[in-house]
C-alpha cells in the first residue's frame, strides 16, 4: 500500500489543521481592536496557573484566548461564564495584557449575535 507519508516522514493531521479561511474570527478582531494589549500574549499559561475558577474547575483562560485567536469559538461562549472577574490574571500577567477586560468585551461581543458578526 502507498504510504501517505511526506519526505519528512509523517502525515499532515488533518484534524488538528486551523482553517483561518472558514473560522470565524470576528471576535478576535474585536477584541484586538477594543483591548490592544491582547497582541502581547504570548501564550505563557500564567493566567491559568494563578485562576481562581481554574482551581475548581477545567477553566482554561490560556485555552479559550487560543481558541478565540483561531476563530474556534463554539465553546468558548459558555466557559467564559465560569469567569469570576476577580481579576488576578491581570496581575500576574508578564505581558501585561488586560485580561479581566478581554473577557468583560468578550462577554459582551458574543451576546452581540449568535452568529458573532459584530
Ligand atoms: S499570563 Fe498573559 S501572556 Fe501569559 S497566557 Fe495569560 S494573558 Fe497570555
Ligand atoms: S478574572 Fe476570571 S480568568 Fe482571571 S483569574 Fe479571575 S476567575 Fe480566572
Amino acid at each position: 500500500m502507498a504510504s501517505n507519508k511526506n519526505k519528512f516522514g509523517f502525515d499532515i493531521s488533518l484534524g488538528r489543521q486551523i482553517n483561518y479561511d472558514a473560522n470565524n474570527r470576528n471576535i478576535a478582531e474585536y477584541l484586538f481592536d477594543k483591548e490592544p494589549s491582547m497582541r502581547r500574549c504570548i501564550e505563557c499559561g500564567g493566567c491559568s496557573a494563578t485562576c481562581t475558577t481554574a482551581g475548581f474547575t477545567t477553566f482554561s483562560l490560556r485555552e479559550l484566548m487560543i481558541l478565540i485567536k483561531r476563530g474556534e469559538t463554539d465553546e468558548v461562549y459558555m466557559n467564559l461564564k465560569k469567569c469570576m472577574l476577580c481579576g488576578k490574571c491581570t496581575l500576574v500577567c508578564p505581558r501585561g495584557v488586560n485580561t479581566r477586560n478581554i473577557i468583560v468585551l468578550a462577554k459582551k461581543a458574543f451576546q452581540k449575535s449568535d452568529e458573532y458578526a459584530i
